[in-house]
């Protein structure tokens, strides 16, 4: 039997790109199917993320075209990630596999007959991977790669140079379902979900129309977002500091102390001093335990699952699910 694929790709204000990305994209999967590599009920679903121009007027006409393309209209601008899980958990039910990537064909999209083979050696998650960054400029390199280092300084585990383009299977999506996050940050989700997988490596072009949604200050939110909704590193370095401060003031008092005795000092400067350096120090340490409990009661609301079960052998049916 052959997998259903489906292509979900989110697009806002895509109007310029929109055409030429559907029909490299119908190319893609005509080729797919003619080679019996996928079931002929694939499709590609455009998720129109309440764009202020024609991207769904566009949307609606590939798809009276040709029942190649569906679509999928938010109410309202929700972001990339909110409009890519939306796509993903509206196809899920009607595909094998789902491969995401972004309006643009940024990323190339010859990186999915390798990834579709990945998907059938039987790797539940493909992650596709830029190889280099020639193409970008010396700026964007630095302040991209930049993103994964703090990002993975402050505990939020990403796999290196992956952007949203990936396969996922039907079974790692229903498990993906099962995380209630509302601060969605799918690249830090997506390995929490587990599963064999594996990388592609491609090369990432330029946008060949249209603008970048993401300008730094968009992607420094992005990476303050991603930051704080998969780690509290952030809250632990807070109290080390305060840690660290309250051993200085020690070290302060015992040094303000001799000067004092010594006679060296003004009247009232070794007071003042050591409570400045020990109150800095306690109020920051302070914080730093109250913001664990945060940690925590935060880490609670998300009710993310504490397993996931890959497989589950049942003696008594002797199957195997
Ligand atoms: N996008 C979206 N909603 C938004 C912003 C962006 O659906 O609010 C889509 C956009 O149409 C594109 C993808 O997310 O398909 C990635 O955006 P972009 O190419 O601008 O980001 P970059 O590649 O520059 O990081
Ligand atoms: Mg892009």
């Amino acid at each position: 039997m052959k997998h259903t694929l489906y292509i979900v790709v989110p697009c806002y204000n895509e109007e310029e790109v929109l055409e030429v990305t559907a029909k490299a994209l119908k190319e893609k999967i005509e080729h797919l199917i003619k080679h019996n590599k996928i079931s002929s009920n694939s499709k590609i679903c455009f998720v129109d993320d309440g764009s202020k121009d024609r991207t769904w007027q566009i949307i609606t006409k590939l798809h009276n075209s040709n029942s190649l393309f569906s679509g999928i209209k938010l109410s309202r601008n929700r972001g990339h990630q909110n409009a890519l899980l939306c796509g993903l958990m509206t196809v899920k039910g009607y595909a094998d596999m789902v491969i995401s990537m972004d309006a643009d064909l940024q990323d190339d999209i010859n990186a999915v007959d390798e990834m579709i083979e990945k998907y059938l050696e039987g790797y539940h998650v493909v992650y596709g991977v830029r190889s280099a960054r020639t193409t970008d400029t010396l700026f964007k390199r630095f302040t991209a790669e930049g993103f994964y280092k703090l990002m993975s300084f402050f505990g939020a585990e990403v796999v290196f140079n992956h952007a949203d383009y990936r396969l996922m299977s039907k079974r790692a999506l229903d498990e993906l379902e099962s995380f209630k996050e509302v601060n969605l940050f799918l690249r830090g989700i997506v390995p929490m979900v587990g599963f064999p997988s594996c990388n592609v490596y491609y090369e990432r072009k330029e946008r060949f129309a249209g603008e970048s949604k993401y300008p730094l200050k968009r992607m420094l939110s992005f990476a303050f977002e991603g930051i704080t909704s998969l780690s509290v590193k952030p809250i632990k370095l807070i109290m080390s500091l305060g840690g660290s401060i309250f051993i200085v003031s020690i070290i302060m008092l015992l040094y303000s102390l001799i000067q004092h005795f010594n006679g060296n000092t003004v009247s009232g400067w070794t007071s003042l001093i050591v409570s400045i350096w020990a109150l800095g120090g306690l109020q920051l340490m302070a914080i730093g335990i109250i913001g664990q409990y945060i940690g925590k009661v935060y880490l609670e609301t998300k009710e993310r699952p504490r397993f996931i079960v890959e497989q589950f052998l049942d003696e008594k049916e002797g199957n195997t699910q």
